[in-house]
């Protein structure tokens, strides 16, 4: 592991080195060792290759195609596509004949520790916790240690789980996000007829919510925020919108125009996987089958504004379109939502590097940050600015299409073409 170097060590210059080894720069990774002889490297604080691990329960599916790869939206012929994966690792008929809507989230797991192990420079292991500028370009550290010098940086670092202000006060043995779920029920499994409270409508509060009842709890409580149970829409329009075509029809738009229709068309991606809530449904009447009542029991419509805890139970207030209501769990499972990482810039890069009203970095629609005294080096950040640069700048939908146009940025030359003229809509 590289944390075991000596503190004499001499640094690695790279010519890019990017801050997290997750599908979004793992693809930037495949396509720049395919585009050029220089070297990139990629460095992530996980002891090997993982994505979203502790929410991999059993049985989850991914939300978006296998064609959907780290390259084959640019680069069919790349030989990091998820086909050759699965013809080098033996499993293509497997897989084709277990006839997938879409495919395990465990199995996408494995495709991107296979791409990584074929990837000449990521480390892992190594948690970046400072990024200068100097001379010779950024170098970044990790324990005080300078780990590698480049010309360029691309951060991909991804998000973390967030506990709104409301729930942050409930004790943390009964109170807790997602993540941890797996970790917590055996304990938890001495109390299966108490009340389990879930909170966060999304997917990975109905993921929680199947895994509760997969591990037999028979009165869960799955709260809601927005006024329906939304799945994603998987009509040939809504899709129509995770294509480079609207990409940059966005960018031609105000910021407050991009901003209000960005918001309007968040349903179409930030929803549930109807299959999996149909699973739900029909976990839910086998349930009603053997108790004679839903284990299940969905509240849409009701903000989790706060909580108390009275001693033996959480007390969720909710605000909801009518009157407040109260609901009590043993345990409440917190699904409410990410926010990005903090990228750790050292004060002056801090200083120099543009922000956005909220507090987000600047990015344009290269994906290269905007900040001062740059003189040929570039920053550029990957699923951070879906509110500039559209929904798909926060899923994976467009992965190589988003590392093409900074490839193309970086060494500034067309190395990959980003065409999508053949779209039946005008978006104006
Ligand atoms: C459970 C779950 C399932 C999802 N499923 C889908 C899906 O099916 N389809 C879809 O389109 N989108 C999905 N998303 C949304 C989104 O596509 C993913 O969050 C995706 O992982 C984002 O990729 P990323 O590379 O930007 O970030 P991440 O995958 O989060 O990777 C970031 C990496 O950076 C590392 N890192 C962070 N800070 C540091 C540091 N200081 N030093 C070193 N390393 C660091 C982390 O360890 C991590 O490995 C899902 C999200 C979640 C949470």
């Amino acid at each position: 592991m590289i944390k075991d170097l000596p503190l004499s060590a001499p640094v690695t210059e790279y010519h890019t080195v990017g801050i997290g080894a997750g599908p979004a720069n793992l693809s930037l990774a495949a396509l720049f060792e395919s585009s050029t002889n220089q070297e990139i490297a990629l460095f992530d604080r996980q002891p090997g290759p993982a994505w979203h691990n502790r929410l991999l329960h059993s049985g989850v599916r991914m939300q978006t195609s296998w064609l959907k790869d780290l390259v084959s939206l640019v680069d069919p012929r790349h030989e990091l596509t998820f086909l050759n994966y699965l013809v080098t690792e033996s499993r293509l008929f497997a897989l084709l004949n277990s006839q997938f809507d879409v495919i395990p989230r465990l199995e996408y797991v494995r495709y991107l520790a296979w791409a990584s192990g074929r990837l000449r420079n990521v480390r892992y292991g190594v948690d970046v916790d400072k990024i200068s500028f100097g001379e010779g370009g950024f170098t970044v550290y990790s324990d005080g240690r300078a780990m590698a010098r480049s010309h360029n940086l691309v951060i991909g670092m991804g998000s973390r789980p967030v506990i709104p202000a409301g729930l942050s006060g409930l004790p943390p043995e009964r109170a807790f996000i997602a993540d941890e779920l797996a970790e917590r029920l055996d304990e938890m499994s001495a109390h299966k007829d108490a009340p389990v409270a879930v909170v966060g409508g999304g997917q990975t509060g109905l993921e929680a919510t199947m895994k509760l009842l997969g591990r037999g709890f028979t009165n869960i409580k799955w709260f809601g925020r927005r006024l329906w149970f939304d799945t994603i829409d998987d009509s040939p329009a809504a899709n129509d919108v995770y294509r480079p075509a609207h990409v940059e029809a966005l960018q031609r738009l105000s910021p407050v125009t991009r901003r209000q229709v960005i918001e309007r068309l968040n349903p179409t991606g930030d929803a549930l996987t109807p299959g999996a809530m149909r699973t739900l449904y029909q976990a839910n009447y086998d349930g009603l089958l053997e108790l004679d009542r839903f284990p299940v029991t969905l509240f849409p419509a009701r903000d989790v504004t706060s909580a108390e805890f009275d001693g033996e139970h959480a007390v969720l207030s909710c605000s909801t379109p009518e009157k407040p209501e109260e609901h009590r769990a043993k345990f409440v499972v917190i699904a409410t939502g990410r926010e990005n990482v903090q990228v750790p810039f050292d004060d002056d890069l801090r200083e120099r590097v543009e922000t956005t009203f909220d507090g987000e970095l600047m990015v344009d629609s290269d994906f290269s940050v905007r900040w001062k005294g740059m003189n040929g080096h570039k920053i550029f950040a990957l699923n951070r600015a879906r509110m500039a640069l559209g929904l798909t700048d926060a899923n994976l939908t467009l992965l190589p299409v988003r590392a093409a146009i900074v490839l193309n940025s970086m060494f500034e030359r067309e190395i990959f073409q980003v065409r999508d003229e053949l779209c039946a809509i005008n978006w104006g």
